[in-house]
């Protein structure tokens, strides 16, 4: 099998497509046509798998991930109390910076 150097326009139109494909959002006929495509072409099945892989670490990375606002309270929280610890540290016993 031989890896186009650029993508055909067939290929640009199903880029536009496959993040869809990967969410099960296109039709049934519209999803085999990727499938099909994917399957004959090499250099698509190479996008579709990064791009599944990366989707996959966002959804997993989404999951994990507490709200925004949670996120920057506990990142200042930790700062204050790395700052406390670094005070704590300063007066407690020799400096060593
Ligand atoms: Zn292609």
């Amino acid at each position: 099998m031989t890896v186009p150097a650029r993508p055909s326009a067939r290929c640009r139109t199903l880029f536009l497509e496959l993040s869809r494909y990967l969410d099960g959002d296109l039709a049934p006929a519209r999803r085999r046509t990727v499938e099909r495509h994917i399957e004959a072409c090499a250099c698509c099945a190479t996008m579709a798998a990064r791009l599944r892989k990366t989707v996959a670490a966002c959804r997993a990375e989404g999951k994990r991930r507490p709200p925004r606002d949670v996120m920057s309270r506990a990142a200042e929280r930790i700062r204050v109390l790395l700052a406390r610890e670094g005070r704590r540290r300063s007066t407690s016993g020799p400096a060593r910076r």
